[in-house]
């Protein structure tokens, strides 16, 4: 076999992380909540119109502080896709949830929230959403259940920054949401997160969670003039040394994007003829969202093609991947699960294939890719 030419993913420097980093070092306060934190905080807030940011050292964290903020007690019930990464789960999990998961939509790895309500039961607390690939969910569906109901919308928002719902930022639309930064997504911090809250009731106690259950950061405001454990929490907020190189890929955002969306553009274009000969399916966006391109993936006819083509690439040493087992599936949750099959999350599971997308993936890289694939179908 041939090594890897071109690789899954490749994180992307902007060019002033290092330097960001030695400024944090400089400072003398290189843990939680220093400058870059602070300017991290703001720029989310600025441009987003986010109610409050917090960063956290990843969105498994982010997730699990939302778990916390609205009380999740054994035996509450929370919806969310099948076809996820675990943490959306877990995060719920932990705090004792039952979680009732629903399947794919016939044209999206996105959840089919027509399938939503009648899961819904007087335990039901919470609808997780996941806005797969940073593509919207149908929001306005989602809060109209959501207001009937009673029900709480947390927004799994880790694949979606910079992408919208009908003009709304996405991450700003539920009670509260969480992103990652982590190296495969479009902005990075290498391990990163960050929890928004959109409403005023969870601001304080999202501080004090995120401070180990203490009341330190209106101590350092001088609110309070000694500090001590309040609730319960962990240490969910990272170094300043995170925050500084966050920041740097920040100010950089427009130019990642325009970089991300002209590779999205030219996968599409040049693999255009094959879907229409019906070889494989290509990402619907539906109407009300935007692409953030975050990911390239084709839908293929069925596993054996898929398993195939992937293979047929590693051999010219180009890295495509798929992920997301359905969580229904999975070792630890199969015997919780209530026997519905998800046959589209199964679907999704056993089709999709993402290609390499990243900054540094240049047009010769991706005619390679996209020749491999046109001469794999050709040869079937
Ligand atoms: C990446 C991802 C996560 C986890 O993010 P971390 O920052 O690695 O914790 C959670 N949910 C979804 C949908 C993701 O894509």
């Amino acid at each position: 076999m041939m090594s890897i030419k071109i690789p899954f993913n490749k994180p992307y420097l902007c060019g002033n992380e290092l330097k960001y980093i030695e400024q944090a070092v400089q400072s003398g306060k290189i843990s939680g909540d220093g400058v870059f934190t602070k300017r991290c905080h703001e720029w989310f807030e600025q441009k987003y119109r986010f109610k409050k940011c917090f960063l956290t050292t990843s969105c498994t964290d982010a997730l699990e502080m939302a778990a916390i903020l609205i009380n999740i007690q054994p035996g509450d019930e929370v919806i969310m896709p099948s076809y996820t990464f675990v943490s959306t789960a877990n995060a719920f999990v932990l705090r004792g949830a039952k979680i009732t998961f629903v399947d794919s939509s016939l044209y999206e790895p996105n959840m089919d929230i027509s399938q939503i309500e009648p899961l819904i039961t007087p335990k039901t607390k919470a609808i997780v959403v996941v806005h797969y690939a940073g593509v919207a969910c149908d929001m306005d569906a989602v809060l109209h259940l959501a207001h009937k109901h009673n029900l709480y919308v947390i927004e799994d928002a880790a694949q979606a920054i910079d992408s919208y719902y009908k003009g709304r930022p996405l991450g700003s639309i539920g009670h509260l949401a969480a992103f990652s930064f982590h190296e495969t997504k479009n902005i990075i911090s290498g391990e990163g997160g960050m929890l928004v809250v959109n409403d005023d009731r969870f601001v304080k106690r999202a501080e004090i969670i995120r401070e180990k259950g203490t009341n330190r950061s209106q101590f350092f405001r001088g609110e309070v003039d000694k500090y001590g454990w309040v609730d319960i929490g962990s240490s969910f907020l990272p170094s300043d040394i995170i925050a500084a190189f966050l920041y740097a890929q920040l100010e950089h955002i427009q130019d990642i994007q325009k970089q991300r969306k002209y590779i999205w553009d030219t996968y599409y274009t040049a693999l255009k003829p094959l879907s229409e000969k019906g070889y494989f399916t290509l990402p619907y966006i539906p109407d009300y969202a935007t692409n953030n391109y975050h990911m390239f993936y084709i839908l293929c006819r069925n596993l054996e093609e898929r398993t195939a083509l992937t293979n047929y690439l590693k051999n010219k040493g180009i890295l495509a991947v798929f992920h997301y087992l359905p969580l229904e599936q999975s070792v630890y949750y199969k015997d919780k699960h209530d026997g519905r099959t998800l046959p589209h999350s199964t679907r999704y599971a056993d089709t999709l294939l993402r290609l390499p997308l990243y900054y540094e993936l240049n047009d010769s890289n991706i005619k390679l890719i996209t020749d491999s694939i046109n001469e794999f179908f050709n040869t079937l």
